[in-house]
């Protein structure tokens, strides 16, 4: 049985072997990025500019091709294969300087929270998808302590505006919790107008919290060019 399984996969991987999901070109495994698009997007900065009442912004990638379509698939094709890849991309940044940096005295780590609607419709929370398990590694184990008090739509194609009044007051806490003197980090899959992240940040800070920084997977800093 475990033969014919093997032949099944060898058969597949020769049929369809796996391809960068940007460019086409052949890799080693599925739906890893080849190392020309991988080298494009990699970008390990801070935002020169964290929108109050964030004090830091800290990106693993560019948000572009590439790690759009990583995030697509995962987000709106509920493709979980893609998760490999993108731990992948976290563990090659683990030891930089920049996280050391960013996690430096963090004593809560909070996903973005899905409304529940949405988490049902999905399944999951895309963000600790991607992020649990490197956190864990590094002792800081995600906490729910926020939800999405209303179910926001789909945010891609609105500015920043509009953003704001669908945002303000989406947020909460899941329930009473004390973070005076904290430092707490939000992370996120993809900060485009920080505007998600600012409103998370105000309830953390309305909670006490002293520092609210963010780590985003992919983050556009306004240096999105085209491919
Ligand atoms: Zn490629």
């Amino acid at each position: 049985m475990n033969f014919l399984l093997e032949l099944w996969r060898a058969a597949i991987y020769f049929l369809f072997p796996p391809r960068c999901p940007n460019c086409r070109e052949m890799v080693d495994e599925r739906y890893q990025l080849c190392a020309a698009c991988g080298e494009k997007i990699f970008c390990v900065d801070f935002y020169p500019r964290p929108p109050a009442p964030i004090d830091k912004v800290l990106r693993v990638t560019r948000y572009r091709n590439g790690s759009r379509e990583l995030l697509t698939k995962l987000k709106f094709d509920n493709n979980l294969n893609v998760v490999p890849a993108l731990k992948k991309i976290l563990d090659s940044v683990a030891d930089r300087d920049e996280i050391s940096q960013l996690l430096n005295g963090v004593k809560l780590v909070v996903p973005v929270p899905l409304h529940a609607e949405r988490l049902n419709e999905r399944g999951f929370n895309q963000t600790e998808k991607i992020f649990a398990d490197w956190l864990a590694a590094k002792n800081l184990p995600l906490e729910n302590i926020l939800i999405r008090r209303m179910p926001t739509p789909k945010l891609f194609d609105m500015n920043k505006t509009q953003r704001e009044k669908v945002l303000t007051d989406a947020f909460a806490a899941a329930q009473p919790v004390d973070l005076r003197g904290k430092s707490v980090l939000i992370v996120d899959d993809i900060f485009t107008t920080g505007t998600t992240c600012k409103e998370c940040a105000k309830v953390l800070k309305s909670l006490g919290a002293e520092k609210v920084s963010v780590l985003a997977f992919a983050a556009d800093f306004g240096d999105n060019l085209p491919n």
